[in-house]
C-alpha cells in the first residue's frame, strides 16, 4: 500500500492503481459500464450510474487528488468543461477578476459566455498586486489566474493573490496546465481550486482530451461535484485510463522537457534574429526569482519568443520547422510551434491582444521529448 509520505513519482504510479482483487492485474481494468446493479430498491451501492460515478474515473481522481495535494479531484471531458464548472458556482451579479495573460478559450468563456448570464469579468495583470487589489469589488466571488501565464509566461505570486482574494471572501482558482503538479502544487500556496487541461501534460501524448479540478477543501469539492453531476461533462473511462497512464511518467517527462526548454530558450536569447525570449527560467524574465521559488525543479516546457521581423516572416518560420509541428495544443512528447495572435489566442478581441502584449510577432513553442540538438537544428534552419 502507498504511504502519503511517498514521493510524487511513487504516488503517480501507485495511488489509484491498486491491484485488481479479482485478477491480480497490476493495471486496473477499464470499467465501461454505464450502469451498476444495486443491492435493493432505494438502496445504493458505491456506484449507480456512470455520470455520477465510475470506478475508472474514481481511480484517476484518487491519483489526481494525491498529486495535487487536494481534498478531492474531479475529471471532466475537457479542460474547458472543468473551468466552466468553476464558473457555474457563480450567479448573476457576481464579479470575476481574471488574469490578462490567459488561455484564449478561458478568455472566450469568461468574456463571451459568462457575461450572457450577468457575470461581470475584469481582466488585470495578476503580477501587479496593487492592480489586483484595486480590481476587487464587494461582488467579486472568484479570482482566476494561471500559474504560468499564456502566452507571455507570467508567473503568479500565488500566496499573495490568495491573500487578496480571501480578504474579500473570494475563491482563488488557478489553471496549472503549464505548471503541472510535477513543478507546482498551488494548494500548498493557499489556492482553493486547481485546474489542469489533462489534454496537455497529464495525458502527455496528444491522444485524448480531458480536464481536472482539485479542491483544497471537501466542501468546495462537494459543491463542484454537485455541479459536474448535474451538468454532465464527465471524462469517459477510456480517456480516464489514458490520463492515468500519462500521469505515471508525468514527473519524468516534465523535468526532461523543461531542461530541454531551458537550453533552447538560452540559445534563442543569444540568437541575432530574435528580439525577446519569454521563459521563466531565464534571468531576463521579469519574475525569474519568483519562478525559481515557486516552481520545483524546472521552469516548464513552454517558450515564447519574438522575431525581429514582419508577421509574414513569423508565419514563415512557424511553417518551416520539420520536427516542431505547426499546431495548437501543447504538453505532449512531440514538439509544437504556433503563432498565438492567429492561432491559440485568436479568440481574443484584437484590442485586448494589443493591450496585453500578444503581438503578431510572437511564436510559442511547446518543447517535447526529442533531443535538444535535433530541436535546435530544426529551429536554426527555420529561422535562417
Ligand atoms: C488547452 C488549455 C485549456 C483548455 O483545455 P481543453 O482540454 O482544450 O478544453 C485551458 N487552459 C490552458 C492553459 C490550456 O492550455
Amino acid at each position: 500500500m502507498t504511504d502519503p509520505k511517498h514521493s510524487f513519482r511513487t504516488r503517480a504510479i501507485h495511488v489509484g492503481n491498486a491491484i485488481d482483487p479479482a485478477t491480480g492485474a497490476v493495471v486496473p481494468p477499464i470499467h465501461l459500464a454505464s450502469t451498476f446493479r444495486q443491492p435493493g430498491a432505494g438502496e445504493w451501492g458505491e456506484f449507480d450510474y456512470s455520470r455520477s460515478g465510475n470506478p475508472t474515473r474514481t481511480h484517476l481522481q484518487t491519483t489526481l487528488a494525491s498529486l495535487d495535494g487536494a481534498a478531492g479531484a474531479l475529471a471532466f471531458s475537457t479542460g474547458m468543461a472543468a473551468i466552466h464548472c468553476v464558473t457555474m458556482m457563480l450567479s448573476a451579479g457576481d464579479h470575476v477578476v481574471a488574469g490578462c495573460d490567459m488561455y484564449g478559450g478561458a478568455y472566450r468563456l469568461l468574456r463571451k459566455i459568462c457575461n450572457r448570464s450577468g457575470i461581470e469579468v475584469t481582466l488585470v495583470d495578476l503580477t501587479d498586486l496593487a492592480a489586483v487589489k484595486a480590481a476587487m469589488t464587494p461582488k467579486t466571488r472568484l479570482v482566476w489566474g494561471e500559474t504560468i501565464g499564456n502566452p507571455r509566461m507570467t508567473i503568479l505570486d500565488l500566496k499573495s493573490v490568495a491573500d487578496i482574494a480571501h480578504a474579500k471572501g473570494a475563491i482563488f482558482g488557478v489553471d496549472n496546465t503549464f505548471g503541472t503538479p510535477a513543478l507546482v502544487r498551488p494548494i500548498e500556496h493557499g489556492v482553493d481550486i486547481v485546474m489542469h487541461s489533462a489534454t496537455k501534460y497529464l495525458g502527455g501524448h496528444s491522444d485524448c482530451l480531458g480536464g481536472t479540478l482539485a479542491s483544497a477543501t471537501k466542501e468546495l469539492h462537494d459543491q463542484l461535484y454537485y455541479i459536474q453531476n448535474a451538468t454532465g461533462a464527465v471524462l469517459d473511462p477510456l480517456s480516464c485510463h489514458l490520463v492515468a497512464r500519462g500521469l505515471k511518467t508525468l514527473d519524468l517527462r516534465v523535468r526532461e522537457q523543461s531542461s530541454t526548454a531551458l537550453k533552447l530558450a538560452t540559445w534563442l536569447e543569444s540568437h541575432s534574429q530574435i528580439k525577446t525570449v519569454l521563459y521563466p527560467g531565464l534571468e531576463s524574465h521579469p519574475q525569474h526569482a519568483l519562478a525559481a521559488k515557486t516552481l520545483d525543479g524546472g521552469f516548464g516546457a513552454m517558450v515564447t519568443f519574438e522575431l525581429d521581423g514582419s508577421i509574414e516572416r513569423t508565419a514563415k518560420v512557424c511553417e518551416s520547422t520539420k520536427l516542431f509541428h505547426l499546431a495548437v495544443s501543447l504538453g505532449a512528447v512531440e514538439s509544437l510551434i504556433e503563432q498565438p495572435a492567429t492561432m491559440s489566442h485568436a479568440s481574443y478581441d484584437a484590442a485586448d491582444r494589443a493591450r496585453f502584449g500578444i503581438s503578431d510577432g510572437l511564436i510559442r513553442l511547446s518543447v517535447g521529448l526529442e533531443s535538444f540538438d535535433d530541436l535546435q537544428d530544426d529551429l536554426a534552419t527555420a529561422i535562417g
